[in-house]
């Protein structure tokens, strides 16, 4: 459905932060006109520097045929199509979210824009900031699998590997399982590293029984908490993120609202949530998830 040298190799795209702003680049660098807007003045003058043509409002942005959203939450998501970008856009037209968002939001939003008569599409990333702006970003998609085709194109602009994981909010529902998981693992992970520690097990040691034994997982072998057995992992540079966790704590969030409304017996997940969260509090917002072996080393202390 992009075809070029129409309106149809425009795009709308709403949300131009850490996230937005360069995979709206991004499709600018590939040749879609974007029509980018944000309310924070350097977010658009950033992007008009990477060849975004900046509009005046959201709704001018709906003028495109497909509409990008990366904002920070669900209810960003809901007051944008509630506000009026659905009704200033063409019918037809394909709303795609990629921010992080409830699931339950997702399909609300899905639902809104279905009913006045657009087309939509969730679908939330992996990869972060280094991931957006390399174009190498996964997309996790939710919706019908016509939609899904005809943003393909755009989100192999972005990405590098795009998955349609089913009907609306499905995509939603890939990106807080698999972080879910990534939690559990990583406060595992740590906690053996502590345990070892105590009784006289080296790092190197555990790395080398555990990253080929039952144990393996990737926040071991490919983000290991401890700095030395795998030199690129943040815990090599002081815990800079990488993947902050603020942003674990916020996805470990709609990991509990999707477990508690659907009557999931998720002890793990939810303890994983107050974990990240009172480290978060405590003083780990700011660093790499990975540093929760800090706050378990130092909760250890006897
Ligand atoms: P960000 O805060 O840097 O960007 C969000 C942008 O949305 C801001 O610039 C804000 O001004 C803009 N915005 C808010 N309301 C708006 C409106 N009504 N109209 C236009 N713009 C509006 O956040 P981010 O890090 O880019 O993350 C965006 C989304 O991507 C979040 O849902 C986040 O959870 C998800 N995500 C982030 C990362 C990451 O590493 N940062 C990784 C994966 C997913």
């Amino acid at each position: 459905m992009i075809r070029s040298g129409d309106k149809l190799k425009q795009v709308g795209f709403l949300g131009l932060g850490h996230m937005g702003g360069p995979m709206a680049a991004n499709l600018a660098r590939a040749g879609y006109q974007v029509l980018g807007f944000d309310l924070v003045p350097a977010a658009l003058e950033q992007a008009q520097r990477d060849g975004v043509e900046v509009v005046g409002s959201a709704t001018e942005a709906a003028a495109a045929s497909v509409v990008i959203t990366m904002l920070p939450s669900g209810k960003h998501v809901l007051d944008l199509y509630n506000g009026g970008l659905l009704s200033a856009a063409a019918p037809g037209t394909l709303f795609v979210d990629c921010s992080t968002i409830d699931v339950a939001d997702a399909r609300a939003a899905a639902e809104l824009a279905v009913a006045a008569g657009h087309r939509a599409l969730d679908a939330p990333v992996s990869g972060g900031v280094a991931g957006a702006a390399a174009g190498t970003l996964t997309f996790m998609v939710g919706g019908a699998e016509e939609d899904f085709t005809a943003a393909l194109p755009l989100l192999e602009v972005m990405g590098k590997k795009v998955v349609h994981c089913g009907g609306a909010g499905v995509g939603q529902a890939a990106k807080i399982c698999n972080n879910m998981v990534l939690a559990i693992s990583m406060i595992g992970i740590s906690e053996a590293f502590v345990l070892g520690e105590k009784l006289g097990l080296t790092h190197q040691a555990f790395y080398d029984v555990a990253s080929t034994a039952s144990a393996q997982c990737w926040s071991l072998t490919s983000y290991c908490p401890v700095p030395g057995p795998v030199p690129t992992s943040p815990a090599n540079n002081d815990y800079q993120p990488g993947f902050a966790t603020a942003l674990m704590d916020k996805d470990l969030g709609l990991a509990a609202n999707a477990l508690q409304a659907n009557g999931v017996d998720g002890q793990l997940g939810l303890l994983a949530k107050e974990i990240y969260h009172r480290f978060r509090e405590d003083s780990g917002g700011g660093l790499d998830f990975s540093a929760i072996i800090n706050d378990i080393r130092e909760r250890s202390k006897s």
